[in-house]
């Protein structure tokens, strides 16, 4: 059979072995790895990427010793009684006909726990560089023995590593080495000595060289939605012709499409890819199938894995709540298929018609817009979150594949419903909150739906009322073309914009920013008096405060509002009036509930068959991870 992506999908020899692809699932740690209970989980989530069709999966880091521990009681193997939980693992993935490595991560520094150890004296910090790297960097590796000062006793800790593991496991073995080929910090290693690395790297036994972009402490972007898909290639394309060994293109590579084009011209013999895995675990399935219009996308918001990790819970997918969770989250078809009507199709009503359809009841979806996707269509103008457009195509694509007959251009009123239903799911969102402020009818005024679904004329000189992820995409709006639709940045902007050396000549792969290019005078406002911005994503909220700083954006904390007139915005900070001489005030001052339909069918339907889920529910923090993980748990329950 022909394959869709010939390069991609090609085997790959390795002298002893045959890689059955070229895709490699990238380590990602997913919190499973730390508690001896959680092996089985890890196991069944292993395998069903494994059965997925993935060439080569890649643990999460597990620590060589307690020293290397990313924090206490992380995921170590240093001995029998660990074996037999890892052999859980790889028994299950190799049952499957897949192939695994252990990722062995010693954190150096990065460690967050008293007994950490590092190259040389640092502090012992949450922040960026493990081991390995540590010792290859100047300014962290202050030793004055063999084993620092100068490039080569620089090297020597990592190419000792990479012989004596080869001469422990013979030849006939795996053994990847993440080389990080663009630091993206000023004192990073340069090319020549990447180079010199990769060389030594092959010499020393190493089978396959994987690249890791960027030191934690870089204030560079290099995994999160903004970033163009493969930006980073370049790096991975200079690399490929100074070894024999094969390459590794990883980051924000997270379609079949770009994945096969990296391997078919030519810049890397593989590609690794974390999150696209735990959004869809058939991914290479899909592709192979010739489907990859059915992929469900990862859309790089790290909601719901790194942000998770960060914050000490277990990982798992926004687009997908499954992950992570294969012996728990489960939907088996019903043996009682029941009428189901969906109102509302935003993240939650459509994950919660895909899956009840999927179990075999017979779903109804109603919705007001001739679109599906609610508030994604909105997402989806914002610079940067041009992926959200994935995640509506995933679902317009599953919704017919599970046959749900979709009444679109649609608003439903409780009485169409009360009848002929036997459950009603109301996933009609939100509306957004009008602050009591004077003067909030002056036509100077808008709301974020007038300005990003509508796209009404705003002003040079804007006010943002409230600062939570709405301000600030709303800030992100304007400051671009305020247009919606756009195409993604292209690469070559971003690495201008973030300040990437594409040419490889300096240190540590970094460069002066381009100056940028001030559209708009926008001050973003919050009556706390707390950082703004401080309750955006933990992995991704610097990224977009860094962004509007840049340019220009007057981020004030604090601000009570006393009026709009036709001289602006009238507020008090600190004790003290301020006139905001601005032409359009922007309203971002949250979401409440949408229940208006609910209230209305109440006690025309038995309490036990009117479900409410996502922003109709409750609308306090509500974002897109809770509305799809509600629909999903809910639907997988209906009998
Ligand atoms: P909605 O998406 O609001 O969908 C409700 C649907 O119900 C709508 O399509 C509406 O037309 C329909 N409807 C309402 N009443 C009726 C009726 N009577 N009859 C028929 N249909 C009806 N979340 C994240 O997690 N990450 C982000 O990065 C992110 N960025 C965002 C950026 C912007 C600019 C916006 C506006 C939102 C963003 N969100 C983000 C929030 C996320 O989109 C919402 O949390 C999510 O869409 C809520 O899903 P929902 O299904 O509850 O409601
Ligand atoms: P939000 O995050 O709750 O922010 C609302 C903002 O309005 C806050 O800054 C709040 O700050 C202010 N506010 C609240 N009540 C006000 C009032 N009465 N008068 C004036 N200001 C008021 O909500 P959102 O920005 O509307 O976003 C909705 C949801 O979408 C969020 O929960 C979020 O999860 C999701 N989302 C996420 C992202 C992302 O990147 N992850 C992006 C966009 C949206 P003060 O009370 O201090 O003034
Ligand atoms: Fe990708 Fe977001 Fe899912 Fe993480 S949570 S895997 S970034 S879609």
């Amino acid at each position: 059979m022909s394959h869709p992506y010939p390069a991609l999908l090609s085997p790959l020899s390795l002298g002893f072995t045959t890689l059955k692809n070229r895709v490699i699932m990238g380590s990602m740690h997913t919190g499973l790895e730390d508690r001896k209970a959680d092996y089985p989980k890890l196991a069944a989530y292993f395998a069903e990427r494994a059965r997925g069709g993935v060439g080569l999966i890649v643990t999460g880091g597990i620590a060589p010793n307690i020293a290397g521990w990313l924090g206490p009681f992380a995921g170590k193997l240093t001995g029998r009684r660990e074996l037999a939980r890892h052999r859980l693992v790889t028994d299950a993935v190799h049952a499957e006909g897949g192939k695994i490595a252990l990722q062995i991560l010693h954190a150096g520094r990065y460690g967050y726990h008293p007994l950490s150890v590092a190259p040389s004296a640092v502090e012992i910090m949450g922040s960026e560089g493990y081991l390995i790297n540590q010792f290859l960097v100047e300014h962290v590796n202050r030793r004055d023995d063999a084993w620092g000062g100068s490039f080569e006793n620089r090297s020597r800790f990592a190419l000792e590593i990479v012989r004596r593991v080869r001469e422990r496991v013979g030849s006939e073995f795996i053994i990847v080495f993440r080389l990080s080929v663009l630091d993206l910090i000023e004192s990073g290693s340069d090319w020549n000595e990447v180079v010199a690395l990769a060389q030594g790297l092959e010499q020393a036994g190493a089978t396959v060289l994987n690249c890791g972009i960027g030191w934690h402490e870089a204030r560079i972007p290099t995994i999160a939605t903004r970033v163009p898909r493969a930006a980073f290639s370049f790096a991975t394309e200079a690399l490929k012709p100074a070894v024999s060994i094969p390459v590794v293109a990883t980051n924000r590579i997270n379609t079949p499409e770009v994945a096969n084009d990296l391997i078919a011209s030519g810049a890397a013999d593989l590609v690794s890819m974390a999150r696209p895995f735990l959004a869809d675990a058939d991914f290479v399935n899909k592709a192979a199938a010739d489907q990859a219009d059915r992929i469900n996308t990862c859309i790089a918001c790290n909601q719901a894995c790194l942000d998770h990790i960060f914050s000490r819970q277990h990982a798992t997918c926004l687009v997908n709540p499954r992950a992570g969770r294969e012996t728990e989250l489960n939907w088996v078809p019903t043996r009682t298929p029941r009428r189901v009507a969906v109102v509302g199709a935003g993240p939650a009503g459509l994950a919660a018609s895909c899956v009840a359809a999927e179990r075999g009841h017979q779903v109804t979806l109603f919705d007001a817009s001739t679109e599906i996707g609610g508030q994604f269509n909105i997402a989806k103008q914002i610079p940067g979150k041009e992926e959200f457009r994935e995640t509506v195509r995933y679902f317009r694509n599953r919704l017919d594949d599970t046959g749900v007959e979709q009444q679109l251009g649609r608003t439903v009123t409780a009485a169409e419903l009360a009848d002929g239903f036997d459950h009603v799911v109301i996933a009609t969102g939100i509306v957004p909150r009008t602050p009591k402020i004077e003067g909030i009818d002056h036509p100077s005024v808008l709301s974020y739906l007038d300005v990003l679904r509508d796209h009404k004329p705003v002003g040079q000189r804007v006010a943002i009322i409230g600062a939570g992820g709405i301000g600030f995409d709303t800030a992100e709006f304007l400051l671009g073309e305020g247009t919606g639709d756009q195409p993604a940045q292209t690469v070559e902007a971003f690495l201008s914009q973030w300040g990437i050396d594409r040419t490889l000549e300096r240190r540590g792969g970094v460069t002066e920013p381009d100056p940028v290019e001030v559209r708009r005078k926008i001050y973003l406002l919050q009556r706390k008096d707390t950082a703004v911005g401080r309750g955006l994503g933990k992995t991704t909220g610097w990224i977009h405060r860094s962004n509007l700083k840049n340019h220009g954006v007057k981020m004030l904390a604090g601000v009570q509002y006393e009026r709009i007139d036709d001289q602006g915005l009238h507020v008090t900070i600190d004790g003290e009036p301020r006139l905001l001489a601005v032409d359009t005030v922007v309203v971002c001052a949250g979401q409440q509930p949408n229940a208006a339909l609910a209230e209305a069918l109440s006690g025309s339907l038995a309490e036990n068959r009117i479900h409410r889920i996502g922003g109709a529910l409750h609308a306090g923090e509500l974002d897109a991870k809770r509305a799809i993980q509600q629909g999903t748990e809910l639907a997988a329950g209906i009998d």
